[in-house]
């Protein structure tokens, strides 16, 4: 497995054609191709909520190097912002190489833009 420093970093991937997929193609090129489907392990993905800003720390080095090489990436933490989007939907897992506090984060920073965008547009 790669080194952590050598991982891209997930908040930094381009979405800009994830964003352009319908729901149900992001879905199906998950299930065709995501790393994880046939992981021995699936349950790596859903590590313990950390407790300690050191354990946060491992928690995201986990989701980046558990998606480092899935060639769906992108598209898989564009289906997970949209999922979690949803008012009451509490974020849980890896995905993307994300984790759950980062795409909460990068979900706020959306609904921010959006407000942004929708303030302007009637002024
Ligand atoms: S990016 Fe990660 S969670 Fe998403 S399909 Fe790939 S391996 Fe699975």
């Amino acid at each position: 497995m790669a080194s952590i420093s050598q991982l891209p970093t997930p908040v930094d991937l381009d979405l800009s054609v994830a964003t352009s997929l319908s729901n149900a193609t992001l879905r199906q090129r998950i299930a065709e191709y995501g790393d994880c489907l046939e992981a021995p392990e699936p349950d790596e993905w859903f590590p313990n909520e950390p407790t300690s800003e050191e354990a946060r720390t491992a928690y995201e080095q986990t989701a980046r190097e558990l998606c480092a090489d899935c060639p769906v990436i992108a598209e898989c933490l564009e289906r997970a912002l949209r999922l979690e989007a949803v008012p009451y939907v509490v974020p849980h897992g890896i995905f993307g190489g994300t984790a759950p506090w980062t795409r909460r984060a990068i979900n706020r920073n959306r609904r921010r833009r959006a407000y942004a965008g929708a303030m302007e547009v009637s002024a």
